[in-house]
């Protein structure tokens, strides 16, 4: 088991005071993902995110956003977030709003009137992995939840006055399911809607098993760069009902875009058919990877 690891966070909470209540990711089996691996999931002690609320709150006493890590706190009981959002508005009085990563799993263990009491006491932004709409790409990179679960799970949260972050890996089931992961992901997004959507792509990170299948020359299906492009303009493209503040700025992308949807659709589109039609992208292979992640 690892004593320390690294303690994640989305680039929107850059500036948010950074509150460990677990360690971990309940799951953390899906084939991608190299975040948590050889962490053991648990719930901190009380008096030990006390203690560190008790000392950033004198650091920082006027912080507005609190990020609750690790890698999905809303699998702790309803009462325990209760407990945790509670302490967090009376140590911080200017507090504004908190976040978290959050499985579509563990979204679904709290009631929508559970998520109203969670909401009222400043929990805004939940980040989801969607990575794909489609269940057999799902499957294959060993995610816990459906499509229709994850779908699920983000509407009983809008309902419920949370905002929904939501991303998705381009790339995610290689080339064989290259139209499925395009098709369903644009039907789920569509009926989900999330307030901001993010697009990574899919590389294998070192220590997980697909990053190890590529080491050993297993993995012949990534697509190559041009695809990745334009697997993003394809799903952009379908995105005609969602609304969702859009971002592929993520170091893994090949073309950063921005832009709000359904509106900035044909420009994002056009943009990306501009690069598409240059000379720049490769088609023998994904190109290179970053250096880190
Ligand atoms: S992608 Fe998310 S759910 Fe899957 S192992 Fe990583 S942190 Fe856990």
């Amino acid at each position: 088991m690892i004593e320390s690891h690294t303690m994640f966070r989305p680039p929107a909470e850059a500036y948010s005071l950074l509150l460990r209540v677990a360690n971990g990711c309940p799951w953390n089996r899906c084939r991608f993902c190299g975040m948590y691996k050889g962490v053991r999931y648990d719930a901190l002690p009380r008096e030990e995110w006390m203690a560190d609320l008790a000392e950033q709150s004198v650091v920082d006493p006027a912080a507005r956003r609190v990020f609750l890590a690790d890698g999905d706190v809303m699998h702790l009981p309803t009462e325990s977030l209760l407990d945790i959002l509670n302490a967090v508005n009376n140590a911080l009085p200017q507090l504004a709003r908190v976040g978290s990563y959050a499985n579509g799993a563990s979204i679904l263990k709290h009631s929508e009137v559970q998520l109203r009491q969670l909401r009222e006491l400043k929990l805004h932004t939940l980040y989801m992995g969607l990575e794909s709409g489609d269940d057999g790409v799902l499957r294959a990179a060993d995610k816990r939840e459906t499509g229709a679960e994850m779908l699920e799970a983000a509407l009983r949260a809008q309902a419920a006055g949370l905002r929904m972050s939501v991303m998705v890996l381009i790339g995610l089931g290689g080339r064989s399911r290259y139209d499925a992961h395009v098709r369903h992901t644009v039907d789920i997004l569509n009926r989900m809607k999330p307030r901001q959507l993010s697009f990574l792509r899919m590389i294998p990170v070192p220590n997980t098993p697909i990053g190890k299948e590529w080491d050993c020359g297993e993995r012949d299906d990534f697509l190559s760069e041009r695809e990745a492009v334009m697997q993003m303009r394809d799903l952009i493209d379908g995105l005609t009902e969602c609304t969702s503040v859009l971002t592929a700025n993520h170091v893994s992308n090949v073309v950063p875009i921005e832009g709000r949807l359904p509106k900035d659709r044909g420009r994002l589109t056009g943009m990306l058919d501009a690069v598409l039609s240059s000379d720049r992208l490769t088609s023998e292979g994904p190109g290179a990877f970053p250096l880190s992640l």
